[in-house]
């Protein structure tokens, strides 16, 4: 029997104050969702747009919701209707097409850029070069529809520590660099959304804001 009350309980304890806990409710149901938000859980991801809209349809409006997935653009507007937050924004396209439906539904977005720090070549994200070459052109800065929060990151799936310490320090240190050179009067420019339930404990160490944990706390997902 997974108990999500105690799982929540027991992960709270490993985490900082002010480190916030994303509870990743992907493929759970509505009603594991409301165990953890009867604890006093308040901020949930999901990765796909239907099941984000379905879900928050079921459930208290007081959730924030954090968008972690794959976002395409036709599935945008959905998703800027009932999220808070999107983790995974890694084009200026999509961007731009947040901050449109963001205006239209006067509502701020969140957006963290999505940066590729995995050794992997599969996993999505913005490379180093690509991230500054983007925030140069300062056509960002004519989104009123949206914030630049911070940055997300996802490391490889590997046993290695050391591999997945040296990612998460990459993006730590590329934080540091953009917010040095972009962000610097900006105060919302804060996050740092790393670590999942296999390595947040290593992301915490190397400066997360963010954690995004699923499996510990809802169980093994049946895809
Ligand atoms: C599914 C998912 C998570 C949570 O993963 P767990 O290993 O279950 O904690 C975190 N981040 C993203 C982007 C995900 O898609």
């Amino acid at each position: 029997m997974i108990n999500i009350v105690s799982n929540l309980k027991n992960i709270k304890q490993l985490l900082p104050p002010q480190v916030k806990l994303i509870a990743v409710s992907k493929f759970h149901p509505v009603s594991s969702i409301l165990d953890a938000y009867n604890a006093g859980q308040l901020l949930f991801g999901e990765s796909r747009m239907q099941e984000l809209v379905e879900k928050q349809e079921h459930l208290p409006s007081n959730i924030e919701w954090h968008f972690i997935g794959n976002l395409q653009s036709n599935k945008v507007k959905a998703v800027v209707a009932c999220a808070n937050t999107i983790h995974s924004v890694d084009s200026w396209k999509l961007l731009t097409e947040i901050n449109k439906y963001a205006l239209a539904a006067n509502k701020k977005i969140n957006c963290l850029l999505e940066i590729r720090i995995a050794r992997e070549d599969t996993k999505a994200g913005l490379s180093f070069d690509d991230c500054r070459e983007f925030l140069s052109t300062n056509n960002w800065k004519d989104l009123n529809g949206i914030h630049i929060v911070g940055l997300m990151g996802m490391a490889t799936n590997t046993d290695d520590g050391e591999q997945i310490r040296k990612e998460f320090r990459s993006l730590k240190s590329f934080f540091e660099e953009i917010k040095l050179n972009h962000f610097e009067n900006e105060v919302y420019f804060k996050e740092i959304s790393m670590g999942m339930s296999d390595d947040f404990t290593i992301a915490i160490e190397e400066g997360a804001t963010m954690v995004r944990i699923g499996s510990s706390i809802f169980g093994h997902r049946e895809y």
